[in-house]
């Protein structure tokens, strides 16, 4: 391939596409692959370091660290990763009974040796199976929905007996992953899930600490399955009956229980709802978010629009760059100068960029602390509204870009790209290495970011093609 010449810097900036379209076709041979050696390993990608010590600082009226962060990302291509997976599960399908119903036409055809029309079957293929198979994750949701209401009474239950008492169990705030979807989505919706809380009169929920540390053990990064502990999961199905792998309860019980089956399918067909019953806890929850469509639809929507934001962070990828840490450190400091903007400007409607939105949700998890925090900081409560249309939000960040740039004097919209931000590193460090030098060598800077970005470029390339691992430090 076409090796970029970093001579300036913007040329990285502008050779990224060709890069990763040059990659997709095939591996770059700039280095020695895991399967060419003995055992090397390919760098750990995202450095372990990033999460150092999430949990540490628990002071209340501090801004969200770059752990946290970097757990949000992971949880995004978790979430990124199920969504891909219960659409494409065929199982799936077939427990909710969605499948190609393909019709048979006739059409009249000329037959030379008889020499007369005849009748011959065409088969049409349904083509509306895409988005019937997409219909699932809408499913999913409802079910999912279900599951969060209960999951989250029991969570009050305990904290509730802990007042008097009682030890909490140790993951207690750790749910299932359908059930984080869920509470994930609804926690960006600050004022909604509070009215929430106290029309349910569920103790202790706002305040709890969002779990990002138990959140990050649960994740493989190479994979971005989410796993609850063993212990955990099994206290979860014996103590409240909940299945902790949605996914796999679904395609298992959805194979060889007829009376479950009955509901799934009843999901897609509601005229093949059944008379017969299962008294199964599966079953029971199955029905009642069949019946409770209509009320969980809010939930399920507020996935839905978050779905977006997933999309963004994925095709970002952020937390497979190279300069993850820098990126992220940025967007903390910039999400703090984002809120102070809402203090000196109250009759303004701000809208945030794509990095300081993050460094916000990530806030927002614990909705306790972030109400304390902003309402602190800014002087009155930011609810944080993700259901505003799009000329509002254009206007709003009109107006966060020209006041950010006024109080600040940076840009607020910037590029952050993987190559842009390692640039940003590099030079970021010149500062403090080499500060006073007359001649950076601009070249070597442009190089070693050249190569950095590369490696980390073929590496995320490899492992989404299921290719050999490029080996660092033999480019
Ligand atoms: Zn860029």
């Amino acid at each position: 391939m076409a090796l970029v010449s970093p001579t300036n810097l913007l040329s990285l900036h502008h050779a990224s596409g060709d890069q990763t379209t040059a990659l997709n076709n095939c591996p770059s041979r700039r280095y020695r692959y895991a399967n060419e050696t003995n055992g090397e390993q390919p760098l750990k990608i995202p450095d372990p370091m990033l999460f150092l010590s999430p949990s540490t600082d628990h002071r209340p009226k501090v801004l969200p660290t770059i752990s946290h962060c970097a757990i949000h990302l992971e949880m995004l291509e978790v979430f990124h990763t199920l969504r891909h997976e219960v659409i494409q599960s065929t199982n799936l399908d077939a427990a909710f009974d969605i499948g190609p119903r393909a019709t048979t036409k006739s059409r009249r055809k000329w037959d030379s040796r008889t020499r007369k029309y005849i009748a011959e079957a065409v088969l049409i293929q349904d083509p509306n199976i895409g988005d019937k198979r997409k219909m699932k994750w809408t499913y999913f949701l409802h079910i999912a929905a279900t599951r969060f209401h209960e999951w989250i009474r029991r969570v009050a239950n305990h904290l509730k007996d802990a007042q008097l008492g009682a030890p909490l169990p140790r993951y207690l705030f750790l749910p299932p992953l359908d059930v984080l979807v869920i509470w994930h989505a609804f926690l960006l919706n600050c004022d909604d899930f509070k009215a929430y809380c106290e029309k349910n009169k569920l103790f202790g929920i706002q305040d709890i600490v969002f779990p990002w540390a138990d959140i990050h053990a649960a994740i493989d990064p190479d994979t971005w399955k989410y796993t609850l502990p063993s212990e955990h999961s099994d206290w979860l199905l014996n103590t409240h009956g909940l299945d902790s792998n949605l996914v796999e309860t679904l395609a298992h019980s959805g194979k060889k229980d007829t009376l479950i089956q009955n509901v799934l399918h009843a999901f897609y067909e509601p005229q093949k709802r059944s008379k017969q019953h299962s008294t199964s806890r599966l079953s029971q929850t199955l029905r009642k978010a069949r019946q409770t469509q209509e009320l969980n639809k809010p939930l399920v929507e507020n996935v839905e629009r978050q779905c977006v934001f997933v999309d963004k962070m994925h095709a970002h990828r952020w937390i497979r760059s190279p300069a993850v840490a820098g990126t992220l450190r940025r967007a903390v400091d910039r999400y703090g100068k984002f809120l102070h903007l809402f203090r000196l400007h109250p009759d303004q409607f701000l809208v945030p960029t794509l990095d300081v939105d993050l460094v916000w949700h990530t806030h927002q998890c614990s909705a306790g602390r972030y109400r304390t925090f902003v309402t602190e900081r800014v002087g009155r409560f930011i609810n944080h509204e993700d259901k505003i249309g799009r000329g509002t939000l254009d206007d709003g960040f009109t107006n966060a870009e020209q006041w950010y740039r006024l109080r600040y004097g940076e840009q607020y919209q910037v590029c952050l790209c993987w190559s842009c931000e390692a640039i940003l590193e590099e030079v970021e460090e010149l500062d403090d290495d080499e500060f006073g030098e007359l001649d950076p060598q601009l070249g070597d800077l442009a190089s070693r970011v050249e190569r950095r970005v590369h490696y980390y470029r073929e590496v995320e390339v490899a492992r989404t093609l299921g290719r050999e691992m490029p080996l660092w430090g033999h480019g």
